[in-house]
């Protein structure tokens, strides 16, 4: 059943939007009752954007087929979505930032765990702190642009290819990185499967996705939605998506990571499709998305994160120009790391077992 009337909050009329034909059913849960919350992407186009009513899942319909998909990554992605056909300084300064952050944040999750598997490896800057903290590494990269800077640039094992190419492979790995990929994908439990099948048996994946609640408050009126972004996530749903695809989260990191669209799992028992159903889940996640088009952040708020911005492009400039090339950033990056006090540690810490919730 769809409900055309929450849809009006947004930029295009009701009556432009084509809501006779039967819509998908939920990726994550399967179910057929979706409400429209969207008829347009962020740039004011056309698409189509429903919320499932019996889990809160977030998702454009219909889903694009796999050649719609691939002649859109091959042909647009790089340029229309990153602005710029090869990363800037600055931009690789500001992702070794953030890969920096995540291994002082995680890096006790990983220690031991010596092959690491990137799928969807980007600009490479997390494979290249694995290998300078001594782990085996290992990537994929579908995009061709992406895949040769790893190679080149950063000297990175990675080769171009998708998720589906990983079947054709019987390695498995000590750790999986999922990073801001399944949003992108058309079935994101059978993607989670995929990678679940390449985990030793005492691997962990690590999944992050953008979080459909935290955009709702943070990004200006209507521009929320994205044609590659297919799955919007809140961090039920993508639990929701991980216990079907059979992956439990790790109790040690579950409590720190519960609000979040992020997650370390383990292989584990399958949810049914009954238990990935939470009407509460949906009701906060149209909550959130009712507020977005009823207001949007206040132009204060605004003002202050584009001051924040300026503030640390200023810096990230200066670093990156300091530096030089791609591989002299990393390796400030990574010093900065291990002048902070933190240590790569060869043993397996015990005691990381999935939690039973
Ligand atoms: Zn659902």
């Amino acid at each position: 059943m769809v409900k055309p009337k929450f849809a009006a909050m947004f930029l295009r009329t009701d009556s432009e939007v084509d809501l006779s034909r039967q819509i998908s059913p939920c990726p994550v849960c399967t179910a057929h009752e979706a409400r429209l919350v969207s008829a347009t992407d962020r740039h004011g186009k056309p698409l189509t954007t429903m919320m499932c009513d019996a889990c809160g899942h977030v998702f454009n319909d219909p889903v694009p087929s796999a050649e719609e998909l691939a002649a859109f990554y091959a042909r647009d992605y790089r340029v229309s979505y990153k602005g710029a056909a090869r990363p800037r300084g600055r931009q690789v300064a500001r992702n070794f930032g953030r890969v920096e952050q995540f291994w002082a944040d995680w890096g006790h999750v990983l220690r031991g765990r010596r092959r690491i598997l990137d799928i969807g490896a980007g600009s490479g800057e997390f494979l290249f702190f694995a290998q300078a903290l001594g782990h085996e590494t290992d990537g994929v990269e579908p995009n061709e642009g992406y895949a040769a800077w790893c190679r080149d640039d950063l000297r990175l094992p990675v080769r171009t290819a998708t998720i589906e190419d990983l079947e054709k492979s019987e390695t498995t790995y000590d750790f999986i990185r999922l990073n801001h990929v399944l949003e992108h994908l058309r079935d994101p439990v059978e993607a989670l499967e995929r990678a679940a099948r390449r985990l030793a048996p005492d691997g962990v994946l690590y999944v992050e996705v953008p979080n459909v609640e935290v955009y709702a408050r943070v990004k200006t009126r209507g521009n929320m939605f994205h044609y590659g972004h297919i799955s919007n996530f809140s961090p039920w749903t993508l639990r929701a998506a991980a216990g079907r695809a059979g992956l439990a989260e790790l109790a040690d990191t579950a409590g720190a990571m519960q609000d979040r669209t992020a997650g370390f799992f383990q292989r584990a028992s399958s949810w049914s499709v009954e238990s990935a159903r939470k009407p509460e889940n949906a009701q906060r996640v149209r909550a959130a998305l009712e507020a977005h088009a009823a207001a949007g952040p206040s132009l204060l708020s605004q003002a202050a994160k584009l001051a924040r911005k300026m503030q640390g492009n200023i810096e990230l400039t200066w670093i990156a120009a300091r530096m030089g090339s791609p591989r002299m950033i990393g390796g400030y990056y990574v010093e900065r790391l291990a002048a902070g006090g933190w240590q790569p540690a060869s043993r397996h810490e015990p005691g990381l077992t999935p939690s039973r919730t």
